[in-house]
């Protein structure tokens, strides 16, 4: 069975920042949605902030299956009624992932109910995203880990409630560990965070990476129907006689 995928970009680094629209030309969502339309169950489109209603209209949000989320310097920007849109969709069934700097977003703070907060330094240093729980579908074909030669260092302790499933943990070369990759339930749907993206390196051009993203893709994707959780069943009649 198919899978809908939207891949929504603040996209503003990669329009104002050479370095960045460097790295990538057409917007970062674009080389996330290139690698994943490979996969033949996946059907992946994109969405930004700059869009109407950030590209997130009812009708593409009632179609998407899996949200993929990059946000940076303009979370305050999303409308509070959208975010509110995207949490009720994934305590509904809906899958998501948070990636990078998305840990400050209004979405990811609203389904954690935590400020996010971690330490950071942004110096390129070496980043090796380690495997620790390898038997994960999300961490299949990654072997013990990651390398990257420059990634911006997030730092413990980063301020969420413990994930329900922890697949990856990451050092840096400066000493600090993070918890970079992490699986939450939210009612009906799964949400998985992942540290990696910085937007001044090219992480995402990274077939490991890529292939992660493409696990987790997968791995949350709905297993149950996606309904509104916000309403209850009166039950007027007791299943058993009482
Ligand atoms: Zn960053």
């Amino acid at each position: 069975m198919s899978i809908n995928v939207t891949v929504w970009n603040e996209f503003r680094h990669e329009i104002e920042m050479e370095n960045v629209k460097a790295i990538y030309p057409n917007g970062m969502h674009m080389t996330i949605k290139s690698f994943l339309e490979k996969e033949e169950d996946l059907i992946v489109r994109t969405a930004t902030l700059d869009e109407k209603d950030h590209g997130l209209t009812d009708d593409v949000l009632n179609n998407t299956d899996v949200l993929l989320w990059w946000g940076h310097a303009n979370h305050g920007d999303v409308r509070d009624d959208i975010v509110e849109k995207v949490c009720q969709r994934v305590r509904g069934g809906m899958g998501i992932i948070v990636l990078h700097s998305g840990h400050f977003s209004k979405v990811f703070k609203r389904l954690t109910g935590s400020n996010c907060g971690l330490k950071w330094r942004d110096i390129g240093e070496k980043c090796r995203v380690w495997t620790v729980k390898p038997n994960h579908p999300i961490a299949k074909g990654i072997g013990d880990g990651i390398e990257l030669e420059h990634e911006e260092m997030y730092g413990e302790p980063f301020g969420i409630p413990d994930p329900d499933e922890l697949v990856f943990l990451s050092w840096f070369k400066g000493g600090e560990v993070f918890r970079s990759g992490c699986v939450f339930n939210i009612e009906r749907g799964k949400m998985f965070y992942f540290q990696p993206g910085h937007e001044a390196y090219p992480i995402y051009h990274n077939e490991m990476i890529q292939k992660v993203i493409t696990n987790a893709t997968k791995y949350v994707a709905p297993t149950c129907e996606i309904i509104d959780t916000n309403v209850g069943d009166w039950i007027k009649k007791p299943l058993e006689e009482i």
